[in-house]
């Protein structure tokens, strides 16, 4: 495995690879990596002949008041855990705009509520890293986690309105032994904290139980989730179709659970299929 921080060198050499045949496969990820996000280079592995991953913490998509200061880093355990899954070339840009970048990429709808609407600036920054990553990077198909299913969903829609010729494929939500579902912002709780935020993925569980009994109306299965919740501030707990993302009344079809709560100054978020 090499390590490349210079994007254009990145560029040039996935250019090289597509002209001679060869399939280029892509995870982006803000590193601090977990099982989570090795699944991801396990599933991009077969289905590519050259898989670059990348690690840039991007500023666009935190909010002033977020953690990218404090955004948690190991190099050197990234690098050996990439490496372990059989990544080709870490891409470790220092910088990835220009001094005068003025693009943004708006996706409207799929990012209009839930995390969307508690972090007002984080979708544009995504869509706009993530616009910016496939053009350096060339993919011929890229692998996001479901544990950001909004974002996938995102990702997926910018693509087909863009044309990109991508397949963007979604990786499930890897858990701990306990149920919680891996995050690098994990490393911020407490032991307490840890313990009441396993409540997150009870809740779920406990709405899809009720979906698999026969409830379906929306709002008797957040009530259920919403017993089970303990945490300093619950931001947000919906029922959503699980592509388009619109609100549901109803559990009809294909339905997903999403949450989000703080505990002390940690915000995390989960969600899970309801549909039975
Ligand atoms: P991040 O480093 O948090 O930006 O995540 C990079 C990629 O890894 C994104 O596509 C995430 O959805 C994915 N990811 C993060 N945590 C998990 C997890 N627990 N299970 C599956 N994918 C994950």
């Amino acid at each position: 495995m090499r390590t490349e921080s210079d994007w254009r060198a990145v560029q040039e050499e996935a250019l090289q690879r597509r002209a001679r045949g060869e399939r280029v496969g892509f995870v982006p990820t803000m590193g601090f990596l977990h099982r989570g996000h090795t699944s991801l280079f396990a599933l991009a592995r077969p289905r590519c002949d050259w898989l670059v991953a990348s690690i840039f913490v991007n500023p666009l998509q935190f909010g002033p008041t977020e953690d990218l200061g404090r955004y948690p880093r190991d190099p050197e355990g990234d690098a050996a855990k990439a490496r372990a899954e059989g990544v080709d070339l870490l891409f470790t840009p220092t910088t990835l705009y220009h001094r005068d970048h003025s693009t943004r990429v708006i996706v409207d709808q799929v990012s209009d509520g839930l995390c969307g609407a508690s972090r007002p600036t984080h979708f544009e920054g995504v869509a706009t890293v993530v616009a910016r990553l496939f053009g350096v990077v060339q993919p011929h198909v890229a692998v996001f986690g479901e544990k950001d299913y909004q974002q996938l969903q995102l990702i997926r829609r910018m693509t087909r309105d863009l044309a990109l010729p991508i397949e963007v494929i979604g990786g499930p939500l890897v858990r701990d032994a306990d149920g919680l579902a891996l995050s690098s912002r994990n490393a911020y709780l407490s032991e307490e904290q840890r313990t009441r935020a396993l409540s997150l993925h009870q809740a779920l569980d406990d709405m899809a139980e009720a979906v698999a009994a026969g409830t379906r109306d929306a709002a008797d299965l957040l009530e259920i989730g919403r017993r089970r919740i303990h945490a300093d501030r619950l931001d947000y707990l919906e029922i959503r179709d699980a592509t388009d993302l619109r609100p549901l009344n109803q559990v009809d079809g294909p339905a997903r659970g999403f949450v989000a709560a703080t505990y002390g100054g940690t915000r995390l978020i989960d969600n899970r299929s309801l549909s039975s």
